[in-house]
């Protein structure tokens, strides 16, 4: 049996990022930037007005003040959109509206709060310095300049930045093509009538969610029967179409446990299994080695039980899909928070508490859910973060500062 870190490090080891390919701005959502995000020109652009005001001369307002505004000429508007190639003269003003052009010759604008408009003419009653309410030229971003990092993850943000900019399309790494595969007799699909002795395959629709929630949306699914020629079916054509496959079930000791064995028949090659964690004890790691004109595939053998399949998935699976598609950082966010109860277990295995970690005062708490069991779903359903009780240990004292993971899904 591997450590969590061993078994982390070899499936980040067998996991190469895939090739990149540029995608429209639409569709940009939740991908991670494959090359460093460049100014293709200065931002703003141009120097342009902050408010919506007049355009003047700094000399022509010293004496400015509401007790004694001073009446500066009209010379003109210059409204956003326009060239905005006007000179302005002494004694003059121009009516110039936000993001509008500001004029060489304009030497700040003052907001139209301060100022009124009477027959041709503004009186202003506020001084003003120099390059007030002007946004300058090249005064965020420099053409040339590298703006952002490549393995970022796409957000609204980043998606105006690269639009601003006058990308229409930017590359990004491809996502990988994921089969996931229920074993077991028992599963029926949800929605069906269950027969004594049955129940609903919950694994399939939590593991797709987990993928979508990572912005990964091509996801095959096949229902496979604990016997060696469904379990071959489903196996086989998962693999054909997909660049991950994921199982759940039949991964253990038991006397149908044959997912690992098929697995191996159809050409896998194991790279470890069992790893010293609790939940998720059984897991299986192996790959399908390069034919030619093919890309290696990453087979994940994840145990049955709904908490096992999920939290191996959050904790294993994640960070593979992450660097796949092109992440810098695949290592989940981690808080430091107080335990509000204690914690025991025997120590020989890393166990992940599923917890709830809530702000009292400037102190994050950590709370276990009720029901740790690896087949209650509704522990994990109501956590936010996993709060690490080491292997070696067997005891975490309520009062404790603990490490928690933030469930990437809680977000
Ligand atoms: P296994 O890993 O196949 O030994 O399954 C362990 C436990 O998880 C058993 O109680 C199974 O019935 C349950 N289980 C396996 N697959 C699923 C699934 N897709 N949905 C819900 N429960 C499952
Ligand atoms: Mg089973």
């Amino acid at each position: 049996m591997i450590s969590f870190e061993e078994a982390l490090c070899e499936i980040l080891k067998a996991t190469c990022t895939l090739e990149r390919q540029d995608v429209r701005l639409a569709k940009l959502l939740g991908s991670y930037l494959a090359a460093p995000v460049v100014a293709t020109r200065d931002l703003p652009s141009f120097d342009n007005s902050a408010v919506d005001g007049f355009g003047v001369l700094t000399a022509d307002l010293r004496q400015a003040s509401p007790e004694s505004p001073v009446a500066l000429k009209l010379a003109g508007t210059i409204q956003a959109g326009d060239a905005g190639g006007e000179r302005l003269t002494a004694g003059a003003a121009f009516k110039i509206l936000t993001g509008a052009t500001v004029p060489d010759s304009v030497e700040a604008v003052v907001m139209r709060e301060f100022c009124e408009e009477r027959n041709g003419h503004v009186l202003v009653r506020k001084s003003v310095q120099t390059g007030e309410n002007i946004r300058r030229r090249g005064a965020e971003f420099q053409k040339g300049q590298e703006i952002l990092p490549p393995g970022l993850r796409i957000t609204p943000p980043i998606i105006g930045l690269l639009a601003m900019l006058g990308f229409s399309a930017f590359s990004v790494c491809k996502k990988p093509r994921l089969a996931v595969i229920a074993t077991g007799n028992e599963l029926v699909k949800p929605g069906r009538a269950l027969q004594p002795g049955q129940i609903y395959d919950s694994n399939t629709y939590a593991l797709v969610a987990a993928a979508n929630d990572l912005g990964i949306e091509l996801c095959r699914t096949f229902l496979a029967r604990d016997d060696a020629d469904s379990t071959r079916n489903a196996i086989k054509q998962g693999l054909r179409e997909s660049d991950v496959l994921i199982t759940a079930g039949g991964v253990s000791v038991g006397d149908y446990d044959i997912v690992k064995d098929v697995l191996e028949e159809c050409g896998v090659r194991g790279h470890f299994w069992q790893i010293a964690i609790k939940p998720g004890k059984p897991v299986y790691f192996g790959t399908l080695d390069s034919k030619r004109g093919s890309k290696r595939k990453l087979v994940f053998g994840l145990p049955g039980n709904p908490v096992s399949a999920l939290v191996t998935f959050h904790q294993l699976v994640r960070p593979s899909l992450l660097k796949m598609m092109g992440a810098s950082t695949f290592t989940n966010q981690t808080v430091p928070g107080k335990l509000t109860r204690t914690l025991s277990k025997k120590s020989g295995r890393l166990e992940f508490v599923r917890a709830v970690m809530s702000v009292a005062g400037n102190q994050a708490m950590v709370s276990p859910a009720a029901g740790q069991d690896s087949h209650m779903l509704g522990g994990l359903s109501l956590a936010n973060c996993l709060v690490r009780f080491d292997c070696d240990a067997d005891e975490l004292a309520e009062g404790a500062q603990v490490v928690a993971e933030l469930l990437s899904w809680n977000d």
